[in-house]
């Protein structure tokens, strides 16, 4: 399979570092689960937008970015598995250098720039599936859709919409094998089918 997957809360834990960033600057005691808004500045009473994106922007910020656990092997045994990963990514142009240096590469040393899409309108991609934090990646998407279950998009019904909410990175691997299995199923069925029609 061919499958996309988002940076931000899916293989590094960006709100984690941003809230730390944010608490030490404005003397604030905010936690992740409190962020329950795709606008982080909600979380935030009191400080200007700017405020609380500039964090991104900042020289120095993405070194302060953890991996999230149990990522970087997952995203190996699908490469060993034969499947295409691509890292799809909705980066402001000003920190890519720095996010791919410090974040990316660092982590995830397997990873080359040529498997690297920067782009803000992910359903414009072919792809089997997408792996993502961010409802409206999903939405119109013509792939399957696994939502990384976050404080922020706990609300929304993934079932409803036809997506697959999951909590780590072991549920993750299991449906990638789930919906490889699925398309290898497909694919004699189709044959079979194109056959019939001759
Ligand atoms: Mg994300």
């Amino acid at each position: 399979m061919t499958i996309l997957v988002d940076m931000d809360d899916t293989i590094e834990c960006l709100l984690a570092a941003w809230v730390k960033v944010l608490n030490e600057r404005y003397g604030r005691s905010v936690t992740t689960e409190d962020v329950t808004d795709w606008d982080v500045t909600k979380a935030y009473p009191g400080l200007a937008k700017e405020q609380v994106y500039g964090v991104l922007n900042e020289e120095g910020f993405w070194g302060r970015v953890d991996p999230m656990p149990g990522a970087a092997e997952a995203l190996q045994r699908f490469i060993a598995n034969g499947h295409e990963v691509y890292i799809v990514t909705a980066t402001a142009y000003e920190s890519v250098a720095e996010k791919m240096r410090d974040l990316l590469f660092r982590w995830f040393p397997f990873i080359g720039w040529g498997n690297v899409i920067i782009a803000a309108r992910k359903q414009m991609i072919r792809a089997d599936v997408l792996i993502d934090d961010a409802v409206h990646n999903m939405i119109g998407g013509q792939y399957a859709k696994i939502l990384v279950d976050a404080p922020y998009n706990r609300g929304f019904d993934a079932a409803a919409e036809g997506m697959i909410r999951v909590y780590s990175w072991e549920e993750i691997e299991k449906e990638i094998d789930r919906l490889a299995a699925e398309k290898a199923a497909e694919r004699p069925k189709r044959r079979r089918s194109r056959r019939k029609d001759r």
